[in-house]
């Protein structure tokens, strides 16, 4: 395996919320530098919530609801809204899925696990990051050439006040397999590593949706560019790996959602197209 020269990212990230459950403060600071996103269902039984900077999803199956992917700590927030537009209610969820162990996806994961009585699920080899807490890892690039464009301070002051650095996911419950996961909306998991380890997307096919966490955005969340790109090089381990793992994806089908920016709607073969295109970030 090739070398990669890695840069540990740091962030400025308090564990304000790892400390004490979220209280009015953060209630009313949680959203700064960020607008909130209302409920939307992006395709039949998924709802998107998160802010302008940052996303996560509710699946729904039958009764049975899969939190994927949990923003940041204060974003537990949204889940009563994010619940009453599918019609379901907190005793509904039965899992969280994430797709990688990255601060800014794991946020209310433990709250969620602890206050819900539900497993957290992950790629075995993002087990490590998600059990320890740290905000980001390992990157190829460090942090500081991205620190010219305003919208790195964006994210990163947002993060800070909407819970800091989330608390480790105590228990995980890992999986290592391509294929159906036995969660609610039994979604497909395709391991995509690159911008992390155990990265993985998630497709729902029946829904027409491919949930695409942090290996491709349409919103970069350092430098504010548009459009179907690979994660900063400081936030990915590796962008080469990103590179190749978008091969695993070229046949399927579907609306794309991501971990950052809006979904996109013409196809995953150009969504991939125009982020080889591109490059790193
Ligand atoms: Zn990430």
């Amino acid at each position: 395996m090739r070398k990669i020269p890695q840069a540990e990212a740091s962030l400025p990230l308090g564990r304000a919320a790892g400390r004490s459950p979220p209280g009015p403060i953060l209630l009313v600071s949680a959203f700064v530098f960020a607008t909130e996103t209302q409920p939307t269902e992006v395709a039949e039984g998924v709802v998107r919530l998160g802010t302008d900077l940052v996303n996560w999803y509710l699946v729904a199956d039958g009764d049975a609801v899969t939190i994927v992917d949990c923003g940041a700590p204060a974003y537990f927030d949204q889940l009563d809204a994010g619940l009453a537009k599918l019609g379901r209610s907190r005793a509904d969820v039965q899992a969280v899925l994430l797709t990688h162990g990255h601060a800014d996806h794991t946020g209310f994961a433990e709250r969620a696990r602890t206050e819900l009585g539900i497993p957290v699920h992950v790629h075995k080899d993002d087990e490590q990051l998600t059990t320890t807490g740290k905000a980001f890892g390992k990157a190829e690039r460090p942090m500081f050439p991205y620190l010219r464009y305003p919208q790195a301070y964006k994210l990163f002051g947002h993060l800070l006040s909407a819970g800091g650095t989330p608390p480790p996911v105590q228990t995980v419950t890992t999986f290592s397999d391509d294929g159906e996961l036995d969660v609610p909306g039994r979604p497909r998991a395709i391991h995509t590593g690159g911008h992390t380890s155990g990265h993985t997307v998630f497709f729902l096919e029946s829904r027409g949706i491919l949930i695409l966490g942090d290996l491709l955005c349409t919103m970069n969340p350092l430098t504010g560019s548009r459009g179907p790109q690979l994660l900063p090089r400081s936030l990915s381990l590796s962008s080469a790996t990103m590179l190749d793992s978008l091969s695993k994806l070229e046949s399927l089908e579907g609306t794309i959602v991501f971990g950052h920016g809006d979904p996109w709607t013409q196809g995953v073969a150009e969504a991939i197209r125009q982020a080889r295109a591109t490059g790193p970030t």
